[in-house]
């Protein structure tokens, strides 16, 4: 698939974005949804943008899955289908669903999105079928709490931002296009469930991957999600005078 020394590259790539982009993004809010704005260079459509920049994270681990050599056996087969099981809802079910799917989108990020998911794929693809697979640690790892806990973080996390995700859906469905404010379930405590959700969702595949792309992909999702859910929430309070003021934007009583 590649070699050790580009695996190492691209997961210093990684790491090293996720400082990056941690920093940028207090200052720079990524301009998509309702941060959109001109000067971003060509727009596509967002449902299109959201399939097209999640694809290659559907498909870099799939194909790392059906090249590795031998068969890396049952354990690597349920680590696909827990990560095909996201980039499947991310890659289609979710833009098909999308409420304003026709809203403008940066080609610059999707171009950007795109990269990243060819890394992130390729990493973790390499380092669970490839790297760790004939290292005899699969048979044992089931009963490991490591990969126990982080299932159980994955599904949790997985739960919370398809749940939270669609109440955002229906708040389109029953207001138009206009933003309204949130109610309910975890949006009770905090402005961006769904970005907790899919922190979550990743700090329980590095867990249950116990590797440093896994690692890599947690860092780089708090790092994304973490200044944008303070972003939203800021946004929350400038435009809602009467928004609940004891709610959080990330984490419930704390952030
Ligand atoms: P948002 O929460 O900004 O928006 C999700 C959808 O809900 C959009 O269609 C948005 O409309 C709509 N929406 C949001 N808030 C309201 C509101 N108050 N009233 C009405 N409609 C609302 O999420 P993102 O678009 O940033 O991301 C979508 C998903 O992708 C998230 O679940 C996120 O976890 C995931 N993601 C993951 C990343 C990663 O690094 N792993 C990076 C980025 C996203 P509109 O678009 O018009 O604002």
């Amino acid at each position: 698939m590649i070699s050790e020394k580009m695996y190492l590259i691209l997961l210093w790539i990684e790491f090293g974005s996720s400082v990056l982009v941690f920093f940028l993004l207090f200052f720079i809010s990524a301009p998509y949804g309702r941060f959109n704005r001109k000067g971003w260079g060509p727009v596509i459509q967002s449902r299109a943008a959201w399939i097209i920049m999640e694809l290659p994270a559907v498909l870099m681990i799939l194909l790392a899955f059906l090249f590795s050599e031998p068969f890396p056996g049952a354990m690597a087969l349920l680590f696909l289908v827990l990560w095909e099981t996201h980039y499947v809802y991310r890659t289609f079910i979710y833009p098909l669903r999308l409420r304003g799917g026709q809203k403008p989108f940066p080609l610059l990020l999707v171009v950007m999105a795109c990269l990243f998911n060819i890394i992130n794929g390729t990493i973790n693809g390499y380092e669970i079928f490839f790297k760790n697979a004939p290292s005899g640690l699969y048979a044992k790892w089931l009963t490991d709490p490591r990969f126990i806990l982080g299932v159980l973080l994955f599904f949790c996390g997985l739960f919370i931002h398809i749940r939270t995700d669609a109440r955002l859906r229906e708040l389109r469905n029953n207001n138009g296009n206009a933003y309204q404010i949130p109610r309910g379930g975890w949006f009770t405590w905090i402005s961006c469930p769904n970005y907790l959700g899919e922190i979550i969702e990743w700090l329980g595949w590095a867990l249950l991957t116990w590797s440093w792309a896994g690692l890599a992909f947690a860092l780089f999702t708090i790092s994304n999600l973490g200044p944008r859910a303070l972003s939203h929430h800021r946004w929350y309070q400038e435009h809602f005078p009467d928004y609940p003021p004891r709610r959080r934007a990330l984490v419930p009583f704390v952030l």
